[in-house]
């Protein structure tokens, strides 16, 4: 790719400034929250419409559970790539009383504007630079927005991973990592229930007759803390625990609630195995588990690193560098990351606050981050 090319993507996207600016503020201003379909329906045709407006076909893929989702597809090669991001936020509704819109010099404060609809702006100006210029990209841009992503993506895991599979690469629009580095690997994630049944007896007139489910479920939750192994990226948390009817009578029920995180599938696998063979101590009392992962890792494959080495080139080429970093939550990329399908993510706006009182964007990256997706394509386009 000529640095002339880059310099003119670079300076259309810094020409939409102003573009961006509203269409980040506008889709904000209809809040989104996941469980309220009819405010992510109102949020998800604004960004139809102004992606049709950019030029895309725009197909709403219904949700009886949800928001619609949308897949917009610019260009029309015959292979593909894939830009994915999400419509829905974790603000309620009238959130934005108590976080009005704001710009403060070069930060534009709201809910959801940095998780992330500033990245969805990113996103849409990104693929209608690549696909309007004179020489046609071989493969097509097909944007996936999903509506349950702040929910764990129950209704929208299989779209994601259909269009994935489709695609020679995956670019996720979310927030970037503080500074605006990108994000090569993420932890997945799991929760694990175990409850365990006991025997109820009288606490003082016949206790050895009982056997105490909670006493068992301290034993199992050291059992289950000892899984944890910090330097290799797996923490594990017993966050909720109960059990028990009253002081004077052995627990005939107690229950755990677990999360557990790891950086790779192997890890995920040992946990899980060892999670499934936890037996009582206590041979009267019983055990039965439910849960499991629910996100697998996005590890830093051979794919994703090569994809990374790129975006680099091209935000050298843009005057910037980039770094790269770990992120220990996940997003709908850890889906397709884990299908094989390089995936890289971090690629939207630069700010602070995802999820907090203070959420905002920077405004004077929001050119240049359109500049390194839409970069980023042409040269994935070229050279995959
Ligand atoms: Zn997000």
């Amino acid at each position: 790719m000529s640095s002339d090319e880059m310099s003119e993507l670079l300076a259309y996207c810094t020409s939409r400034l102003d573009w961006l600016v509203e269409t980040t503020t506008a889709l904000a201003s209809l809040e989104s929250p996941t469980p309220d379909k009819a405010a992510v329906d109102r949020c998800g045709r604004a960004v139809a419409a102004r992606m049709r407006a950019l030029g895309a076909a725009v197909d709403v893929l219904p949700s009886d559970t949800t928001g619609d989702h949308l897949r917009a597809v610019f260009g029309s090669g015959a292979g593909q790539m894939l830009l994915l991001g999400h419509i829905d936020t974790v603000w309620p509704v009238g959130q934005i009383e108590r976080m009005p819109i704001r710009r403060d010099g070069d930060r534009l404060y709201g809910p959801g504007v940095f998780d992330m609809k500033a990245g969805v702006a990113i996103g849409m100006l990104a693929a209608a630079a690549v696909t309007r210029g004179q020489v046609e990209p071989g493969r097509r841009v097909v944007m996936l927005l999903t509506a349950d992503e702040e929910r764990g993506s129950a209704a929208s895991r299989q779209l994601v991973e259909a269009e994935a599979r489709r695609s020679d690469a995956v670019c996720v629009l979310e927030p970037a990592l503080p500074g605006g580095a990108l994000k090569t690997r993420r932890k997945g994630a799991g929760e694990f229930e175990l409850v365990v049944r006991g025997v109820a007896a009288h606490a003082g007139l016949e206790p050895e007759k009982g056997a105490s489910a909670i006493s068992e479920l301290a034993a199992q939750i050291g059992a289950m803390d000892a899984l944890a192994d910090p330097a290799r990226g797996v923490t594990v948390n017993v966050g909720m625990v109960e059990g028990g009817s009253r002081p004077n009578v052995v627990a005939e029920h107690a229950r755990a609630v677990m999360d557990v995180r790891v950086q790779s599938a192997a890890d995920a696998d040992r946990v899980e195995a060892a999670v499934r063979t936890l037996r009582p101590r206590d041979r009267r009392t019983s055990l039965v588990l439910g849960g499991g992962f629910s996100r697998p890792p996005l590890e830093r494959t051979a794919g994703v690193a090569r994809l990374y080495g790129m975006a680099r080139e091209v935000a050298h080429a843009l005057g910037r560098d980039l770094e790269e970093g770990a992120a220990g939550g996940g997003s709908d990329g850890n889906f397709t990351a884990a299908l094989g399908v390089p995936t890289l993510d971090g690629l939207g706006a630069v700010g602070d606050g995802a999820h907090a009182l203070h959420e905002h964007v920077e405004v004077d990256q929001l050119p240049w981050r359109a500049a390194l997706v839409a970069g980023l394509l042409r040269r994935i386009d070229a050279h995959w």
